[in-house]
């Protein structure tokens, strides 16, 4: 075997089908029963509800731009999937519950345009052990606003950090969103995001429900991996499970890892990010927005619903529950968290909101084989701990996925890019993305 690659998510797939194109032999391993890893789409009820990640975030320089055409992939623009303040309508309510009029719904964008242009400079000027929280801090003194227009601003930073990193502020560093700017419109997938993944994984040797538990290397004689039930040799591997499973060790890698890996593993943060989508019978909710989002402290811990109707075509309501949040509703029911999402809109709309339909929760916090929704620029870490966290160690070692990336880490296509330089740093030339949509199926 030439490469064996640990892990058929976007990262694994990306690389074992370049190499593959390449005209080496490659062999993936996944423990899971079915591929994509943390994209990962429910059709039970009969249409798409992406458990996983569901948006394209910024279709300008985005390879997936031009892969999702390619396989077929239908879309529908959805440009507030990195929580943005405004850029398309947003039913916005006060704290009191009241819906903002047009004045006060642009007195507060402005509020958060000024705010975050002061956030840029504090940012700046932070070290790597400065929190999100304190240069938010920061420049909202600086900012001048009322006590009421700050608060609004200040659960607005907490929440963004919930959900782009899936951690409190006081977590998560300063510059942990640098790379996070969105360039153009953004999207989803009426047919599920998977269908990626599984375009990816055609014609490739997978090898579902087998889990990966010690991996040997030698700089003269390659690997050799251990599942549970068997062992196999590759002059090269590329491990791509999550950070959070690195994180708990369950793979035992001989020799040890050495500290240009083992520190970023232990530095760089692993959120939790958490989806509840709510199925209605009918809508009560405004048909032309395409968010609710409730401000300022009765924000918490429910703020934003995203009108999600246009995939499934049913009333559907998607909401966020991330950072403490998020892994405090793993220990919840289903039908307390669905009771308590309800009390939050029941607020806002009043007594007459129907119970929902249908529900679908998820746990990536206690899913052993993600442990986390995605990595984070933690408090006294960097960037550069994403990309030195992708080796390679010893020449043969290679690590691929969202958390390896710098540019674009917590995305598909940081995970997707991460995969092709592993490809391109073990085939040690450059390999066209083009080359990944070679002999698929159009559907
Ligand atoms: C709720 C949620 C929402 C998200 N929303 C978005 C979004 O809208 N847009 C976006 O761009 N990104 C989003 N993301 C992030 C995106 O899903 C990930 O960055 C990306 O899918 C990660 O791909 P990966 O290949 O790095 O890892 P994974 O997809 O996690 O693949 C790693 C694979 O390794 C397997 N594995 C683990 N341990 C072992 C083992 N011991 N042996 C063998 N196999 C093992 C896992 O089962 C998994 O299949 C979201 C993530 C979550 C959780």
């Amino acid at each position: 075997m030439d490469t064996i690659v640990v892990g058929a998510g976007v990262a694994g797939l990306t690389a074992a089908r370049l190499l593959h194109a390449a005209g080496q032999r490659v062999l993936v391993l996944e423990a899971r029963d079915r591929v994509g890893g943390r994209m990962w789409t429910d059709r039970t009820a009969g249409f798409s509800v992406d458990r996983g990640a569901s948006w394209i975030h910024g279709l300008t320089g985005n390879p997936l731009t031009d892969l999702v055409p390619a396989f077929g992939m239908e879309t529908h623009e959805f440009t507030v999937g990195s929580f943005q303040a405004g850029g398309r309508p947003i039913a916005d309510h006060d704290e009191s519950g009241r819906l903002l009029d047009a004045d006060a719904t642009r007195r507060w964008t402005d509020d958060v345009d000024t705010a975050d242009a002061l956030f840029q400079r504090t940012i700046a000027d932070s070290g790597h052990d400065e929190s999100y929280a304190t240069a938010a801090e920061r420049t909202l003194a600086a900012t001048g606003l009322t006590t009421e227009r700050a608060d609004r601003v200040r659960a607005f930073y907490r929440h963004r950090t919930e959900e782009q990193c899936g951690a409190e502020a006081e977590q998560v560093a300063a510059h942990a969103l640098d790379e996070d700017a969105i360039e153009g419109d953004e999207v989803i997938f009426p047919g599920g995001f998977d269908v990626l993944p599984r375009k990816l994984a055609e014609g490739l040797d997978v090898r579902l429900g087998t889990t990966v538990t010690a991996i040997t290397r030698s700089s003269s004689d390659g690997v050799r991996v251990d599942t549970r039930t068997e062992s196999f040799e590759a002059a090269q591997v590329i491990v791509t499970v999550p950070l959070g499973v690195l994180k708990a060790g369950t793979i035992e890698f001989t020799p040890a890892l050495p500290d240009t890996v083992a520190g970023p593993i232990d530095r760089l943060g692993m959120g939790v990010f958490n989806k509840v989508f709510l199925q209605f019978p009918q809508r009560f909710w405004q048909d032309d927005v395409y968010a609710i989002r409730r401000h300022g402290k009765p924000g918490f811990p429910w703020h934003s619903w995203y009108d999600v109707s246009a995939v499934s075509g049913e009333p559907m309501l998607l909401t966020f529950a991330g950072g403490a949040w998020g892994r405090e509703i793993e220990r919840k029911t289903d039908e307390e968290i669905v009771a308590s999402v309800l009390d939050a809109l029941r607020a806002l709309y009043g007594a007459s909101v129907p119970d929902p339909v249908a529900h679908w929760i998820t746990r990536w916090g206690s899913d052993p084989l993600a442990r986390g929704s995605y990595s984070y620029v933690a408090v006294g870490s960097s960037h550069d701990d994403h990309d030195a966290l992708a080796g390679p160690v010893d020449g043969v070692l290679h690590f691929a996925g969202e958390a390896t990336y710098a540019h674009e880490p917590a995305t598909v296509h940081g995970a997707l890019l991460s995969g092709h330089r592993a490809a391109e740093r073990i085939l040690g030339a450059p390999i066209p993305l083009g080359e990944l949509t070679r002999d698929v199926r159009q559907e």
